[in-house]
């Protein structure tokens, strides 16, 4: 019983339908068994009961007939003693009445027996063989009927009246034993009417029940079913709305309460709304996400990348170098920038840190990357260049910003180390080699490229 409350509910609903087939069979296999037996027993009726009863209503007439006969005698009186011709026809008519009951009382007990070797389930042996010997009573007070009949006409002419009274007394004998035969056999098929009712009976409770039985597991089933269902339903729906509502910051938000056709359509649409809710909050926090990176690795004044970038960019592009993909470094550095600070402002100073870049940016390449590696330092990474284009690339930068004469930007000019990756190169190395191109540009009179 405990296992039976944890097992789940798919095990539960199949264990049960499986008990409630288990029962829907039993009912077919009894009710089949017992249509068997009904049939078997309406065949009996046939077989046994209804030539019976021909023969009791044989047996009956021929009652009626020996009764006519021996009234029949007594009225002739003296006649039937005188006179040939009605003396033959009277024994013509106990001939044939003794034949005829004989060849009945045979055939009664050939039904009888045939009933036994059918192997009759409603007769018991005991009333089988009582109604036999009944019978073979029946059958001897006929034949004796038959001796006192020809005692009778032997000893007619003196009419002795002892042998006509020995006669009616053979008569009545006769008739009562027939009687009894009859009773006894009416009896037996009343009894017999009486077995196949109560069979019949028990036949229609027992069904009854197992009907009832399987009914009312059906009806558990059902029931169940649909409570856990519901309850299973109601759970999940509860559960989509409190994640609504940990999701809403709104406390009145009720957009998830979809009222629809039945607790399924409710459920899926509470299903839907939850999950666009979600798409949509992935979506924000995609955005929130990327903003966060791009504040974590972009200076917040030029928009270049910024110098926690930088070094995790240099080790990235080093590891790639290694497994056999070429890049270059340019180092760049503006000239006398304090002076510019000092002259015009930092602000104005900002601003060409600003337009630096956004100079810069416009002659870069996608794959190119810019860093402010310091306050008016910048490194550029360009992949899969050789030292000759990254050399020529920083010279027309240097051009460039000499050229430039933008309104509110004072003029400016920029120094440029430029060198590419060398096997086994790590970021110092690297780093270096450029800074000390770079110095070496700022000591040659600045506005100038050296590359090595
Ligand atoms: P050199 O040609 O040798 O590079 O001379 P320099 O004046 O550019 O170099 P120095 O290192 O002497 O001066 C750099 C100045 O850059 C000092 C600092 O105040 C200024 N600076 C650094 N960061 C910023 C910034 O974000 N905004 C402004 N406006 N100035 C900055
Ligand atoms: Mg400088
Ligand atoms: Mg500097």
């Amino acid at each position: 019983m405990f296992t039976w409350l944890t097992v789940s509910t798919t095990r539960k609903i199949s264990s049960l339908s499986f008990i409630l087939l288990s029962f829907l069979f039993v009912v077919i296999v009894y009710s089949n068994y017992q249509t068997q037996k009904i049939y078997r027993e309406m065949q009996e009726v046939a077989q046994i009961d209804i030539p019976l009863s021909e023969v009791i209503a044989d047996i009956e007439i021929l009652q009626l007939k020996q009764h006519l006969l021996m009234e029949k005698i007594r009225l002739q009186g003296e006649a039937f003693l005188t006179n040939d011709v009605l003396r033959q026809d009277s024994i013509k008519g106990f001939e044939s009445f003794s034949q005829r009951l004989s060849s009945q009382l045979d055939k009664s007990i050939s039904i009888i027996h045939s009933g036994m070797t059918l192997g009759s389930i409603r007769i018991n042996v005991a009333d089988h063989q009582a109604l036999i010997k009944q019978i073979n009573t029946l059958h001897s007070h006929r034949i004796s009927f038959e001796a006192s009949f020809s005692h009778f006409l032997d000893t007619g002419r003196e009419r002795q009246a002892g042998s006509w009274d020995e006669l009616e007394k053979q008569d009545d004998l006769l008739d009562a034993e027939a009687e009894k035969l009859l009773l006894n056999i009416e009896q037996l098929t009343m009894k017999v009417a009486a077995t196949v009712e109560k069979q019949e009976r028990d036949f229609m409770i027992v069904n009854a029940m197992l009907g009832f039985s399987a009914f009312a597991i059906g009806g558990y089933l059902t029931l169940y079913t649909i409570l856990s269902f519901r309850r299973k339903v109601g759970s999940l729906r509860g559960q989509i709305e409190s994640l609504h509502r940990s999701m809403s910051s709104n406390e009145a938000d009720d957009s998830f309460r979809y009222k629809g056709t039945d607790e399924l359509d409710e459920l899926e649409k509470d299903l839907q709304i939850l999950m666009t809710r979600f798409s949509l909050e992935k979506d924000s926090r995609d955005e929130v996400e990327t903003q966060l990176i791009e504040l974590a690795t972009r200076d917040k004044l030029t928009g270049a990348f910024n110098r926690h970038k930088w070094d995790e960019q240099i080790k990235d592009e080093l590891a790639l170098a290694n497994r056999g993909h070429h890049f270059s470094l340019i180092l760049l550095d503006v000239d006398h920038f304090k002076a510019i600070n000092d002259r015009h402002g930092h602000d104005v100073g900002d601003n060409v840190l600003i337009f630096l870049v956004k100079t810069l940016r416009r002659r870069l390449r996608e794959t190119d990357m810019l860093f402010r590696v310091g306050g008016e330092e910048f490194a550029v990474l360009l992949r899969d260049t050789h030292l000759g284009d990254a050399h020529s690339l920083a010279e027309q930068l240097r051009k460039k910003i000499e050229t430039l004469n933008e309104k509110n930007i004072p003029a400016f000019t920029i120094s440029l180390g430029v060198t590419e990756y060398q096997d086994f190169d790590d970021q110092n190395g690297i780093v270096k080699r450029a800074d000390i191109l770079l110095y070496e540009a700022k000591g040659a009179g600045r506005n100038r490229v050296v590359a090595g």
